[in-house]
């Protein structure tokens, strides 16, 4: 292991999988730490510990099992059939996957390359060479042939093998380039950015949720902005958000990173602006949960309806916050940061709802429709209906009332309507 890397946290990582990887190297095999996380001990990122380390073997799922059986704390056998094995070891989770040479044997494509070992083939196979590095275990050794940590130190993001072979294997690795690049502050390769631009419209076979998760997974670093334009660039923006564009884009940037990395608050900030049937249907060709389409149209409902400027009084506030509920924050901050003048906006609704002592969370009329149809001895109809509406509108204007004062309202109102 080269003394001058600065990998901080490798010893501590080692030491955690040290008892397994003795047992494979028993049993005659080699175990491998690998993928994004080797990367990350590079950077000396965080390597919190809820995340999965990978492991990569030449034991195939049977003799991974039989290896970490007696010593596991648990073991996850869903993945096997696809060479993966989940172990938890402490509090430690593993997935120990069997190189992938050996597992498709009969892959689609035969690399053009021949490599002289399983692992530097298994690392040929993955998206870019900042996570085609491996550490053998249990001494820590460095495995790098395409020169992952060069391509670090100079901030390069480029394939192992040839972009167009790679991106013709799995085209959402395009996606994951715009990921990697904004997340860790990385220049595409020309000869990599050329590929995504002539083969963006390969992500159409590319399953929805992949895609989704990826572009939320962009949409959840700090400065997104350098992997959005990328995306935005090379077409690929446009196959994944059709109602977007460069220059429209270019309007978001800012605003995205003020608010921050909550990738559904990002997604919406990217769709404000947009009819609200367009953004639903949006939502529902990314196969956006129903609950994520519910929270996202209220944030944009909520915006835009702040953005008129309507919010100016209490009355008018508690409207807004019976309609936008919980997502009022999340729509302030949005035109805050999208609208021209936003922020007063913005601020106004705030200091309306510091001013109140009442609850928001509870705008529920003060009477139940039972309740109206005793006090105007009234049987089902649409009269209920219209009784139980001012009876709503009552409480909006003027704030929290006792049953009584709403009864005496409610009766103002009736003798009122009747003689009408
Ligand atoms: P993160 O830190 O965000 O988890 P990661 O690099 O660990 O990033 P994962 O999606 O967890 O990304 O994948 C783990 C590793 O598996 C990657 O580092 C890469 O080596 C490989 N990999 C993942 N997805 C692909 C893919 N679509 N094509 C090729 N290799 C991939
Ligand atoms: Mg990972």
């Amino acid at each position: 292991r080269p003394s001058t890397m600065p990998f901080a946290q490798l010893d501590s990582v080692i030491g955690e999988a040290t008892e397994i990887a003795v047992r494979f190297r028993d049993a005659g095999f080699r175990t491998y730490l690998v993928g994004g996380v080797v990367r990350d001990l590079w950077l000396d990122r965080e390597i919190a510990h809820h995340i999965d380390l990978d492991l990569t073997t030449d034991a195939t799922p049977d003799d991974i099992r039989r290896i970490v059986d007696p010593v596991a704390d648990a073991v996850w056998l869903q993945g096997a059939r696809f060479g993966t094995v989940g172990v938890r070891l402490g509090e430690r989770d593993y997935e120990i996957t069997t190189h992938r040479s050996e597992v498709y044997v009969e892959t689609s494509r035969k690399p053009a390359v021949r490599f002289s070992t399983a692992i530097d083939e298994d690392l040929s196979r993955r998206d870019f060479t900042i996570n085609a590095m491996a550490v053998e275990l249990p001494d820590g050794e460095l495995i790098d042939p395409f020169g992952g940590v060069a391509d670090l130190a100079a901030g390069r993001l480029r394939t192992p093998l040839d972009p167009e072979v790679s991106f013709t294997d799995d085209p959402l690795r395009m996606l994951r380039a715009a990921r990697f690049c904004a997340g860790y502050g990385l220049v595409v390769d020309p000869r990599v950015e050329e590929a995504m631009e002539g083969m963006h419209d390969r992500l159409r076979i590319v399953s929805v949720e992949r895609i989704r998760d990826e572009l939320d997974k962009l949409l959840a670093v700090a400065d997104p902005t350098t992997g959005l334009s990328l995306l935005a660039r090379t077409g690929l923006l446009r196959e994944v958000l059709p109602e977007f564009d460069l220059a429209l884009l270019e309007s978001r940037e800012e605003a995205l990173v003020v608010l921050g990395p909550d990738e559904h608050h990002r997604l919406a900030a990217l769709l404000f602006g947009l009819d609200h049937d367009v953004v639903r249907e949006r939502l529902r060709a990314l196969r956006a949960s129903n609950e994520r389409i519910r929270e996202t149209l209220a944030i944009l409902d909520a915006a835009a309806e702040l953005a008129t400027g309507v919010v100016q009084d209490p009355a008018s506030l508690r409207r807004w916050v019976a309609a936008a509920g919980e997502e009022r924050h999340r729509a302030r901050a949005l035109v805050s940061a999208l609208v021209e003048g936003g922020d007063v906006l913005a601020s106004r609704s705030r200091e309306l709802e510091d001013g109140l002592v009442e609850d928001l969370a509870d705008l529920s009329p003060p009477l139940t429709g039972e309740e109206v149809m005793a006090v105007l001895d009234l049987r089902e109809g649409p009269q209920v209906g219209e009784a139980l509406d001012f009876v709503r509108t009552l409480r909006l204007d003027q704030g929290p009332l006792s049953p009584e004062e709403a009864v005496r309202h409610l009766r103002a109102w009736w003798e009122d309507r009747s003689r009408r």
